[in-house]
């Protein structure tokens, strides 16, 4: 691959405009992408949005109906040009970790080291399975590791050729839940420690809350947000989105003069126009729940809106927080869920009131796109 100088400061991995269509269905619907080295990207999703069709098309097993892919700057594949897969120098590691059985835990992580003499060879299997903490299973073969080390051999052997690019689909998924922490954790510092530009699949928003330095979320084939873990959770761009991270209550109203009403109080609407409806969308933990004294009613502060009386329905304890449902008084069909931490179980029937600070509600528009499911 020739390194163009005037590119230095272009992205290690750059996709423009990616289109991939099967039997008639845009899978991938114009997808741009652009990773810097040492950066993780993850693209996140539910099954069957076009993650891994996007991946594929990254490694170059797959090919693009049109749109680019650049690295470091250059070309290395559109619809006429195209670098093969064992060219690109990108690492790949699956879900199923794919290692040879036949071959030791230092075969396996030599597999895919073709430069260098002998001696540098082995020097760099022994530093990476020190890395990977497995330097003690050098001569074993995979079916004596457990999952986990299996997995870590696996990383090794995609890092060991030093890629430029690391793709990576569901690579926890098949572990223990108790080990995956852990394993993500190891994972993302080896990843740092080489500094690869890294694309990540995954389906779990925790996943690559705790991977990313940017989620691409996607939904039927094309992005719908993309930014850093914070900004995704904290301003979604619709109600599918912000659901596809946590629970999320929704009320229902109709803008007049820029304002929504609720029984929870009023909600700018800024940029609808009167008679829209929309959704007023916010998490379970940010309900505040005040205990319920003599009937009297907490003030309401400008900042935290009216507060509503709520009826317990029920009460769970989670774990590390108590999940509480509430009915309603404005409305029989509305339940309203709040979270607290620790243990918080008050009985079925118990009287509380409820306020939603407004800064915590998204207002969205409740056309049939924006309130369409991630799953339908
Ligand atoms: P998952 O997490 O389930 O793997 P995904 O988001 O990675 O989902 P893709 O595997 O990219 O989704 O698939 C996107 C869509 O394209 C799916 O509906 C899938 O059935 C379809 N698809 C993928 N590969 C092919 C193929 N070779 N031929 C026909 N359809 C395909």
């Amino acid at each position: 691959m020739n390194v163009n100088p005037a590119s230095m400061a272009a992205p290690r991995l750059e996709i423009r405009n990616l289109m991939r269509e099967y039997e008639g269905r845009m899978v991938v619907d114009d997808v741009s992408l652009k990773v810097q080295a040492g950066q993780v990207t993850c693209l996140l999703g539910p099954s069957g949005c076009g993650k891994s069709t996007t991946l594929r098309m990254i490694a170059g097993v797959d090919m693009q109906d049109s749109g680019e892919i650049y690295v470091d700057g250059n070309l290395i594949c559109d619809t006429v040009f195209r670098i093969p897969p064992e060219r690109r120098q990108i690492g790949l590691m699956f879900q199923d970790f794919a290692l040879f059985p036949h071959l030791s835990v230092a075969d396996n992580v030599a597999f895919g080291l073709r430069t260098g003499t002998k001696a540098e060879r082995r020097a760099r299997v022994s530093e990476l399975l020190e890395r990977v903490d497995l330097l003690r299973h050098i001569d074993d073969y995979p079916h004596h590791l457990s999952g986990g080390e299996q997995q870590r051999v696996a990383l090794a052997r995609a890092l060991a050729p030093r890629p430029r690019i690391m793709l990576m689909d569901e690579p926890f998924s098949g572990l223990d839940n108790r080990l995956r922490d852990g394993i993500r954790d190891d994972t993302l510092r080896l990843l740092k420690e080489e500094n690869a530009a890294v694309v990540l699949v995954t389906h779990e928003p925790e996943e690559a809350m705790r991977m990313a330095d940017e989620i691409a979320l996607m939904r039927r084939g094309r992005i719908v947000q993309q930014g850093a873990p914070y900004n995704v959770y904290t301003r979604p761009v619709d109600k599918a989105t912000m659901s596809f991270f946590s629970d999320v209550n929704v009320l229902q109203s109709t803008v007049q003069g820029a304002l929504a009403n609720t029984p929870f109080g009023q909600f700018l609407a800024p940029g609808l126009g009167d008679g829209t409806r929309v959704d007023i969308a916010f998490r379970p933990q940010h309900v505040r729940i005040d205990f319920f004294r003599n009937g009297n009613t907490p003030l309401p502060t400008p900042s935290d809106g009216v507060p509503v009386r709520g009826v317990v329905e029920r009460a769970r304890f989670l774990g590390h927080e108590s999940l509480v449902e509430f009915r309603v008084d404005f409305d029989d069909s509305v339940r309203l869920k709040a979270t607290v931490p620790n243990v918080f179980l008050p009985k079925a029937g118990r009287e509380m009131w409820l306020t939603v600070p407004r800064q915590r509600c998204f207002v969205f528009p409740a056309s049939d796109e924006t309130s369409a499911s991630f799953r339908d």
